[in-house]
């Protein structure tokens, strides 16, 4: 076993959506965001009808995911994203208007997580969990600043296909790896003068039920990213129908969200490791290493063997 799930499952399953609405397009291109209404209302889609026929289909499917929400979403599409929170999924933080942070020096990349904490806490009452940045863009201090923020985990790296830990000085920081294959952005997201043509979601299909049935002999963890005003389009909730459909004829996978996988990584299987990571005190960690019972195993221990 390469990586060792909860309940002997096999392998371990996330759908996470990240809620860009018009935040991205609003921080890439202030000016044309400020006349192309073209460019806004095919984004608006997202919270408008995506997230809604999102929601319907997790229902029908009995799942619960993770739903990343930049501030700016939140505060401009405040009822979607109540109906999220209050379906029961996972939020975590994507950002205030979502920043590529490759594009922030560190002062400005702290003054925007504050920014975008303060918005989730007061419109919504979360404090997230898990931290996904808006283009999967990672600064080199930016773990140790989710560290300092409480954060228990970060999605955003591609290191692994099995969660992981970023050190930090905090100490470590588990990573929920996502990769570019699972991301329905460009696959099915038309650009002027890209290469990617608009894909079949039958090929879609095939091409994400192949990786999954690959990750599945490999103990992997199969994080799927879609953005609601991409894969909002009805014939696309039906290929995240048909794919959770192939996905639960495998036998031993764990279908759960980004925070309970980040949560088993951190903490041992046996009970009395099961609290979150996040509330224990530092010192914790290099104690869980020593074996207490046969049932306890260290998060280093379920990585790497065979
Ligand atoms: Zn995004």
């Amino acid at each position: 076993m390469r990586y060792q799930w909860p309940k002997r499952n096999q392998s371990a399953a996330a759908l996470s959506f990240d809620v860009d609405a018009e935040s991205g397009f609003l921080f890439r291109e202030p000016e044309k965001a400020k006349r192309s209404l073209g460019d806004l209302e095919e984004r608006r889609f997202g919270p408008r009808v995506g997230v809604d026929r999102i929601l319907k289909a997790l229902d029908r499917l009995k799942l619960k995911a993770s739903f990343y929400i930049p501030g700016w979403t939140v505060v401009n599409h405040l009822a979607p994203c109540k109906r999220i929170r209050d379906a029961g999924h996972e939020i975590g933080a994507h950002g205030n208007v979502h920043e590529a942070v490759g594009m922030l020096d560190e002062t400005q990349e702290k003054r925007v997580m504050a920014e975008q904490l303060a918005i989730l806490k007061d419109q919504l009452g979360v404090k997230p969990a898990g931290y996904r940045s808006p283009s999967w863009d990672v600064n080199v201090w930016t773990p140790d600043l989710l560290k300092r923020h409480g954060f228990l985990y970060d999605s955003s790296l591609m290191g692994n296909d099995v969660p992981y830990d970023v050190p930090t000085t905090q100490g470590p920081l588990t990573e929920v790896p996502v990769q570019w294959l699972l991301d329905d952005a460009p696959l099915f997201r038309h650009v002027y003068g890209a290469t990617n043509a608009i894909a079949d979601p039958g090929r879609v299909l095939q091409m994400w039920s192949k990786e999954f049935a690959a990750m599945h002999v490999e103990n992997g963890c199969f994080v799927l990213t879609c953005h609601p005003f991409v894969s909002g389009r009805a014939s696309r909730i039906a290929l995240l129908d048909d794919l959770v459909t192939f996905m639960r004829r495998a036998r031993g996978v764990w279908f759960t969200t980004c925070e309970e996988v980040a949560r088993w990584h951190a903490s041992g299987p046996a009970p009395a490791n099961a609290r979150p990571a996040a509330t224990r005190p530092a010192s914790a960690s290099g104690a869980r290493s020593g074996a207490r019972g046969p049932r306890r195993r260290s998060p280093a221990n379920r990585r790497g063997r065979g």
